[in-house]
Formats: structure tokens, C-alpha cells, sequence
């Protein structure tokens, strides 16, 4: 089972791409149609930590190809 990061607490609600106009969902990529990707929610009720979770493969590959490692 899933665990929050920050209090380890196990009751925790997550949310598929409901970026829709709520953009705080989506993350820019780049330029174009596939410019952003939506990301999951996952919300910890314990403590209220939110973490984003990207599901989708071909943006993680774009990310991996495109962006600079920290
Ligand atoms: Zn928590």
C-alpha cells in the first residue's frame, strides 16, 4: 500500500488527470498539441502533503530526452 512521503500515513486519495481547467495538473513539456502532460494527484488526508505523479510513458520519455538532469 501506498505511503504518504512526509508523516507515512496510509490514507491517501489519488486523482487521475483532472487537470482540466484546473491547469495546476498539467506540466509543460514544450511547444505544440502535446505541450503538457497531465499529472495524478495524490493527496495525503493525514497531513495534506500533495504529491504529482506522472503515469504517462511517452512524456516521461520526452522528459528524459529533453531536460537537464538537476
Ligand atoms: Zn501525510
Amino acid at each position: 500500500m501506498a505511503k504518504c512521503a512526509k508523516c507515512s500515513g496510509d490514507d491517501l486519495r489519488t486523482k487521475r488527470e483532472n487537470g482540466g481547467v484546473y491547469g495546476m495538473n498539467k506540466l509543460p513539456l514544450g511547444k505544440g498539441k502535446k505541450g503538457t502532460v497531465a499529472m495524478d494527484s495524490t493527496v495525503c488526508i493525514s497531513c495534506g502533503n500533495v504529491e504529482f505523479t506522472i503515469s504517462s510513458d511517452d512524456a516521461l520519455r520526452r522528459i528524459a530526452d529533453t531536460w537537464e538532469r538537476p
